[in-house]
């Protein structure tokens, strides 16, 4: 472990752009985390896979964490983990000691503490569930402390844990379920499950189901590989909008599906049936699947991934984020809220 100065941060974010960081660790476990915290007195931003970030090409100031790897335990039913921990590593040992809970998000491209600090979810499943505790880091007392995870409130892609003070996440437990906690409903999940035979109420056929799932919707991602599609997975939250204004936007869906079946999966997905996929926002705004900018161009299937598709900056990036937005709220009166975290400083146009 080895602290490097002036380090170009694009091989640590999805995105594969931004600028340098003035120094640079990168942890690969709870014991390693916590020797560098206890020495760091600078600025300290903290990243896991980097697959839900956009790093500003002036880079990020101070030390820059990145957390990859760490040791994943099985007690009894729960699951304790390593900040850096790859999700999917979780969600597998959980399968294999028959334990459900986490299976509807599997191979969500994340760290264990990325995932708590973003509540992740899909497929009607969220972090929140069974989240058991949190180990944070206090950088006044140099200590870790455990928290019970009813210490926060969490909701669609939040824990207040995001509204600061600036956290350091060193490990988290999750309590798991002997029996089926969910139902699995999502409509392309149980299209899947019928044409590839597969039975929903097993453990094992549900992984299969919702990795095929993820990757007809182009939301599989290897930090290993120089393959992935540039893109940190859906840029926007899907927005709580008025009846009216969500019937108008589920107009634009594109699979036959009735108005009644949108509106309940809506429900399923975001919690309220008034919660519209931002996918028909930008389709509503007059976006169009593989419209492009320069370097950055929305997904050809994927609408909602906003894409670099080789040399785009990052300004560039949130140029065109910025350009949605603006889109959305004067042709719908929509706001988006990107689901991307923006890091370091960018120019308003
Ligand atoms: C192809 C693709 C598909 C995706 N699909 C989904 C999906 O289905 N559901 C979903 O919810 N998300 C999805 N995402 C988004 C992403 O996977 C999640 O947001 C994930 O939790 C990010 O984890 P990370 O380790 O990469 O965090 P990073 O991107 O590195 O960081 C994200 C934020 O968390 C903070 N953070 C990270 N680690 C720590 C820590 N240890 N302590 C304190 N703060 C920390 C960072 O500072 C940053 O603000 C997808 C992304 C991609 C690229």
């Amino acid at each position: 472990m080895q602290i490097q100065t002036n380090v170009s941060l694009k091989d640590y974010s999805s995105f594969h752009s931004g600028g340098a960081a003035q120094k640079l660790v990168v942890c690969k476990n709870t014991e390693e985390l916590l020797a560098v915290l206890t020495e760091a007195d600078e600025n300290i931003t903290t990243l896991g896979f980097g697959t839900n970030v956009l790093i500003s090409d002036e880079g990020l100031p101070g030390l820059t964490i990145v957390c990859r790897g760490g040791k994943i335990e099985l007690e009894e039913d729960m699951i304790i983990a390593d900040a850096g921990a790859w999700w999917d590593d979780l969600v597998i040992l959980a399968l294999q000691n028959n334990l459900w809970g986490i299976e509807l998000m599997s191979g969500i491209p994340s760290s264990v503490g990325g995932a708590v600090m973003g509540n992740i979810a899909a497929y009607g499943q969220q972090v929140r569930d069974t989240l058991e505790w949190i180990e944070l880091y206090d950088h006044t007392t140099q200590s870790t402390k455990r928290v019970t995870a009813d210490t926060y409130k969490y909701s669609y892609r939040y824990n207040s844990l995001q509204d600061g003070p600036d956290v350091v996440i060193t490990r988290a437990a999750f309590s798991l379920s002997a029996r089926a906690t969910q139902k699995l409903e999502y409509g392309s999940a149980l299209r899947i499950a019928q044409e590839l035979s597969l039975n929903t109420d097993l453990l094992s056929d549900r992984r299969q189901i919702i990795i095929r799932a993820r990757e007809q919707a182009g939301s599989l991602y290897d930090p290993e590989s120089r393959d992935n599609s540039y893109t940190a997975g859906s840029f926007f939250k899907n927005p709580v909008v008025p009846l009216e204004t969500a019937k108008k936007v589920i107009a634009f869906d594109e699979t036959g599906k009735s108005e009644q079946q949108l509106l309940k999966q809506n429900q399923i997905h975001g919690g309220s049936n008034h919660r519209v996929s931002a996918a028909h926002v930008l389709l509503a705004a007059g976006f169009e699947r593989g419209q492009t900018w320069g370097g950055v161009r929305l997904h050809p299937e994927h609408i909602l991934k906003i894409e670099n598709t080789g040399d785009a900056s990052s300004q560039e990036i949130y140029d065109v984020a910025q350009t949605l937005i603006k889109a959305a709220e004067e042709k719908l009166g929509i706001t988006l809220e990107p689901e991307v975290k923006f890091l370091g400083s960018f120019k308003q146009s």
